[in-house]
């Protein structure tokens, strides 16, 4: 009972914290059909929908940008039928919910219907196809998605100048808050049906709120809905608004269900240890599975590299990470056995800014999870956060 409370709880904060930007779009249901060679994906809306259907590889997968909508739908523990691995949904802009289709095998769009009448459904027939043809398949668009893409692009960029803004420091520190994952990356998917991007968000406007009341520090978010970010807009947010500190919320899974309690990574070309690297080449991928682009090339093309010679910013990453470990053993938060880590997270890859990555907990582990949905036990873990902090700066005051 009490699950199903927590549960209804986070999806009400949900829908609470998206009204602002609510679309009147729902998505109703998802059904998958299979014939010999066929498989037929519906959606079913209660409006008709723009769309904009194309494919992407490496790995194999079918991408359905439409209209924004809603939808009670779980999507991503289900279908796992004909051509279809599993399928995750979400807004992954402004105006555009993005449905990605994990496939078992490269496929070619046999054909598109749209039934506008009564019936609103988003018909979508894939078959088998060669590596090539699925390479070249070409992206299939309503009339007016370009007008919708524009609207989004536009809309996108307005949001993303807003959450950028530097504000005025007033000698407290500026502390940027991530919440992992969101919009059609839904992250880990815990014990329960819990999904990583709506434990993340809640533990960061937890965080958000106890380190305003403080006084002590500016805060400010890098998604305050459930929407998609790219891990490398999330800290260039950080870095427009001049942040002091870069802090990004997790709540992963672990292969071993008994594995649990919190960890920090902070980064590193060198993971210190196989899981570590494990885990970030994980959540880089989460990134590229829906943008369909490659962190890694971006790296190799533009020549950024982890330059670890910016000491100052990597020592005050490990500091603060000594306080809070410190500060969680005395506040007895459960930490994993060496909490500290390194290893290659993207999102952590600001030059300028001193960044960590905490792993609040196992959404695999049946007490992390209670944990991770009790809002007594978020709030013990921002008082925790809020309290290193507090000693960081003591001890490191803002040279102005
Ligand atoms: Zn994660």
């Amino acid at each position: 009972m009490k699950k199903i409370i927590s549960k209804i709880i986070i999806i009400l904060s949900l829908t609470l914290s998206t009204k602002a930007f609510s679309s009147d779009i729902i998505l109703k249901d998802i059904r998958v059909g299979i014939s010999k060679i066929t498989t037929r994906i519906v959606l079913d809306f209660n409006k008709n929908v723009q769309y904009n259907i194309f494919n992407l590889r490496n790995p194999y997968r079918l991408v359905i940008d439409t209209t924004d909508f809603k939808t009670k739908l779980a999507p991503e523990t289900l279908y796992k039928k004909g051509a279809i691995r599993s399928i995750r949904t979400g807004t992954f802009s402004p105006n555009v919910s993005r449905t990605v289709i994990d496939l078992k095998y490269p496929i070619k769009i046999k054909k598109v219907l749209q039934y506008k009448k009564d019936s609103k459904k988003l018909v979508i027939d894939i078959i088998k196809a060669s590596k090539n043809e699925h390479k070249n398949q070409k992206s299939i668009k309503s009339d007016l998605w370009s007008s919708l893409e524009r609207k989004s692009k536009i809309a996108q960029k307005k949001e993303l100048d807003k959450i950028s803004q530097p504000i005025k420091k007033s000698g407290k520190p500026l502390i940027i808050l991530d919440a992992g994952h969101g919009g059609p990356d839904a992250g880990a998917i815990g014990i329960g049906g819990y999904y990583e991007k709506r434990v993340t968000l809640a533990i960061a406007q937890e965080v958000y709120k106890t380190l305003k009341a403080t006084g002590k520090f500016n805060v400010g978010l890098t998604r305050s809905r459930d929407i998609y970010i790219p891990l490398r807009t999330r800290y260039r947010i950080a870095e427009k608004r001049q942040a002091d500190f870069f802090i990004s919320i997790h709540a992963d899974k672990h292969s071993k269900s008994s594995v649990r309690g919190m960890s920090i990574y902070t980064l590193s070309n060198k993971a210190s240890d196989r899981e570590a690297a494990k885990l970030a080449r994980k959540e880089n991928a989460f990134d590229e599975m829906i943008s369909g682009s490659s962190l890694k090339n971006e790296d190799d093309t533009k020549g950024i590299l982890i330059d670890l010679t910016q000491n100052n910013v990597m020592n005050s990453a490990s500091e603060l990470t000594n306080y809070l470990i410190k500060v969680a053993k005395y506040n007895k938060i459960k930490l994993l056995r060496r909490p500290h880590r390194f290893a290659g997270f993207a999102v952590l890859k600001s030059p300028n800014i001193p960044s960590i990555l905490i792993e609040a907990g196992y959404m695999s582990n049946k007490y992390d999870i209670k944990n991770l949905n009790s809002k007594n036990w978020r709030k013990r873990f921002a008082n925790v956060l809020t309290k290193s902090l507090i000693q960081y700066y003591e001890k490191y005051p803002l040279q102005n």
